[in-house]
């Protein structure tokens, strides 16, 4: 590398922390720890209209959530704002931007002027100082926008870090705005002071960006900055290949920790999208750094797969030690109502994570050892009939008197299915039906083992058919 590595992630708080943005976060977050560097956290903010507070918070815990630890930051576009007019009067004075008098109706007439030429509607330079050229007289009482002063001819070439070289004629790009007659900068402005200030050395973002970037790359020449390296990353496409958004169901980060994702498992997914190594599916942190020295960043769109996410998570949620997904659960119960568990649950959790793919689906499951069931009436029907019931009043005269452990609990339903001559899926089905709400679920010894012995006889007392 010829500079650190600096990266950043730049969000604008105009909502939620997206899984795009998770992504791009990831990728910068993990190249810039792979080369020793460093990632900064800045926010995006001169949308004063749509950026909120709440929005700032809802991607610092998002972030955080994820485990992307961030060196500097949150830098806020909005506190920046004497260094973008610092900036902007250097330019003028340079002569690499120049004020621009044209108002909005003088500006929509050019454009129609040239459609109906068939050109394609730009600035056509009228305030643009060149030498010898003699400009409009400046109107009485009207500020002034800043517009940069693009260079008229040649390319603009860079090397992508995922797409490859990428050359932008000048001639496409007219002279940008730069500040607004009011005195506030433009976004590709303040993008451009930022990266330069906070020496970011690799740009990796969406490629929703990549007809900034010769802007960009323009305006830093002219400031006579060192230019970053660009990466664009595809987007995310959802399953019918459109862009993925909340029409494919949740993309805010936070709505998957609710969801009952865990972070380590999005990290992992997230890093699958457009990124490979090898046939590596499933790796942690540590291994994604180690790995991620920003080849193998796919050109292609990459598509979200809600049933892949799934099977990582349940990956993760199998290896997690009990203890620690005990905690998940019990705020994931805490949202279903119950609020108080004991320390049944890490045993709990052991028993039934197998078959969950969140752990959401853990706490539903937990829910039945913390309050009431309430067993759907068409199960009830299907498995607790009358040839069972003799044998569901025996089980629950044994249990009264055997002791709390597997064995004995095995045993007194071995008892019972002898005495009644009926088989074990039968008074199984029924008894899971009452005590946990539903037919299918791990052994059953084990199950009502869990499930203190009030509780269990209690629910077995008020079969009826
Ligand atoms: N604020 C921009 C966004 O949220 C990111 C700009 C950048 O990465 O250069 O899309």
């Amino acid at each position: 590398m010829r500079r650190k590595v600096r990266t950043r992630i730049a969000p604008s708080p105009t909502g939620f922390l997206h899984l795009g943005t998770a992504r791009t976060a990831l990728f910068s977050w993990a190249f810039a720890r792979h080369f020793g560097g460093e990632f900064i956290l800045r926010i995006e903010d001169t949308d004063v209209a749509r950026s909120t507070q709440q929005a700032v918070q809802q991607i610092i815990e998002a972030m955080r959530w994820l485990k992307l630890d961030y060196d500097e930051g949150p830098f806020y576009q909005m506190h920046r704002l004497e260094r973008y007019r610092a900036v902007l009067a250097q330019m003028l004075d340079k002569g690499t931007a120049y004020h621009c008098y044209c108002q909005p109706d003088e500006l929509a007439a050019m454009r129609e002027a040239q459609r109906a030429k068939g050109d394609k509607p730009r600035y056509d330079g009228r305030w643009r100082p060149e030498p010898g050229k003699a400009l409009p007289p400046v109107p009485q009482g009207l500020q002034p926008v800043v517009r940069f002063r693009n260079p008229p001819d040649g390319d603009v070439t860079w090397d992508d870090l995922v797409k490859g070289p990428i050359t932008i004629g000048n001639r496409e790009l007219d002279d940008l705005i730069i500040a607004r007659a009011d005195g506030t900068p433009t976004y590709n402005f303040c993008v451009v002071v930022d990266d330069l200030d906070m020496e970011i050395s690799h740009v990796i973002r969406g490629d929703d960006h990549i007809n900034n970037t010769p802007r960009q790359i323009n305006i830093l020449r002219a400031l006579g900055a060192e230019l970053p390296l660009y990466g664009h990353v595809p987007m995310i496409l959802g399953p019918d290949g459109e862009k993925l958004s909340k029409r494919h169901g949740a993309v805010s980060v936070m709505d998957y920790e609710e969801a009952g994702y865990l972070p380590e498992a999005l990290v992992n997914y997230l890093s699958r999208l457009g990124w490979s190594h090898g046939d590596d599916e499933l790796f942690g942190r540590d291994r994604l750094v180690q790995w991620f020295d920003g080849e193998h960043l796919a050109k292609s769109p990459a598509q979200w797969d809600a049933a892949k996410l799934n099977w990582v998570n349940t990956q993760y949620l199998k290896a997690m030690p009990d203890d620690a997904l005990a905690i998940l659960v019990k705020t994931q119960l805490q949202r279903l109502g119950v609020e108080e568990v004991d320390e049944r649950l890490p045993r709990i959790c052991a028993l039934f994570k197998d078959r969950c793919e969140t752990t959401v689906a853990l706490a539903q499951w937990a829910a039945a050892f913390y309050s009431d069931v309430s067993p759907p009436a068409a199960e009830v029907a299907q498995h607790v009939t009358p040839a069972v019931l003799p044998a569901i009043r025996l089980l629950s005269e044994k249990l009264s008197a055997a002791s709390w452990d597997k064995a004995s609990i095995y045993g007194a339903i071995k008892e019972v299915l002898a005495a009644c001559g009926i088989k074990m899926p039968q008074l199984a089905m029924a008894v899971r039906v009452l005590v946990l709400g539903t037919s299918h679920s791990p052994s059953l010894d084990a199950v009502l083992q869990l499930c203190d012995r009030a509780t269990v006889l209690k629910r077995l007392n008020d079969a009826r058919v």
